[in-house]
């Protein structure tokens, strides 16, 4: 079956699948006051559910899985999940998207069992603001985590930033420091209004391109835009073994870059992150027989992808906050 395209001729190789909405940190911009359950909630979709979700992307020409959350980590079966996606036929990089708070300890188990490419969040390199932010005084661990993940034979480690005025807003110098000599790529992100954090949002959105501006007088310099690239703009240093890239989703053209689906830990397609309706896939993740219904439930509602999101008139969608979705 050819790949998926939508309206606008955007194709979909790449599926990031939440396996659960629960979270250990209590980050400033996403879960302020900790995750608190909802009894009524489903739970979170079994392996069996997760196998044939992915067999029915594959069928669609996803290639690039990336696991997230919540904090995939929360999730006692996460070693399962990666084995199983591992084995899925059509699918060729298998990443993760994680708070780092068990990566030192489970690095390798996770890489045995197929993980070949990481994010890891570090909003600062700074300790105290480490904890402020997140809550939780583990920078040192994490960033052991990362080192380890350095040394091991990855596709690709990168680390996560969301940038806040006022709380991280001037730490290049040592995010610099910090990339001289580590073959590692940093994507400073901008902060997104969600459903839940209008107000931290007012207080602490800053444009991306105040930090680009800076970038580029410190000798940086833009890299072309690869043809299946996503969202993020690349930068290099000669002088620097690191890359960073910015994502900038307030900027012009975002959303035209946009090569992504969601889907949530219960079985909800997102055709956007901050799209107005879900799309519930749990019903057709039950046999091994609905493959077919399947990518045919999924390949009729792509002509509803919207061309961009409303996020300039402040419409975040039914997104409370990322957890929920898995950003
Ligand atoms: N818990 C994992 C983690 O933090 O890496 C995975 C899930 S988290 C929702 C995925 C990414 O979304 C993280 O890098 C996080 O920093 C980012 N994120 C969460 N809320 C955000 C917001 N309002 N604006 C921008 N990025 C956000
Ligand atoms: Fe948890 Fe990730 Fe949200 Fe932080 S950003 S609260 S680690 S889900």
């Amino acid at each position: 079956m050819s790949p998926l395209a939508d309206r606008y001729g955007r194709r979909f190789p790449y599926l990031r699948l939440s396996v659960i909405p629960a979270c250990n940190f209590r980050c400033t911009y996403c879960l302020p006051h900790g995750y608190h359950a909802d009894a009524k909630a489903a739970a979170p979709l079994s392996l069996p559910e997760i196998t044939r979700l992915l067999r029915g992307f594959t069928e669609l020409g996803m290639h690039k899985l990336r696991i997230t959350g919540g904090e995939p980590s929360v999730r006692h079966d996460l070693t399962e999940i990666l084995r199983t996606a591992a084995a899925v036929p059509g699918i060729t990089k298998l990443a993760m998207t994680t708070n780092g708070t068990l990566l030192s300890k489970r690095l390798h188990e996770w890489m045995d069992a197929g993980l070949n490419a990481i994010n890891v969040s570090v909003d600062s390199l700074d300790r105290a603001a480490f904890a402020r932010i997140t809550g939780h005084d583990r920078l040192e661990d994490i960033l052991h985590g990362v080192d380890m993940a350095l040394e091991a034979d990855l596709a690709s480690v990168k680390l996560n930033a969301v940038l806040m005025r006022d709380v991280n807003d001037r730490e290049l110098p040592t995010w610099l420091d910090y990339l001289r000599d580590r073959h590692i790529g940093v994507r400073f992100i901008e902060l997104m209004q969600t459903g839940d954090n209008l107000a931290f949002f007012r207080d602490h959105h800053v444009r991306a391109e105040t930090l680009e501006a800076e970038l580029l007088d410190a000798g940086w310099q833009l890299l072309p835009r690869a043809a299946d690239a996503g969202p993020a703009r690349e930068y290099r240093h000669a002088e620097y073994a690191g890359r960073i890239g910015i994502i900038a989703p307030y900027s012009k053209d975002f959303c035209a870059g946009c090569n992504r689906l969601r889907v949530t830990a219960t079985g909800d397609l997102r055709l956007c992150l901050f799209g107005e309706f879900g799309i519930p896939l749990r019903p057709l993740l039950q046999s091994d027989d609905q493959l077919e219904e399947l990518v045919r439930a999924v390949g009729g509602q792509i002509g509803r992808k919207e061309q961009g999101h409303f996020l300039h008139e402040g419409r975040t969608g039914i997104t409370p906050h990322l957890a929920s979705t898995g950003g």
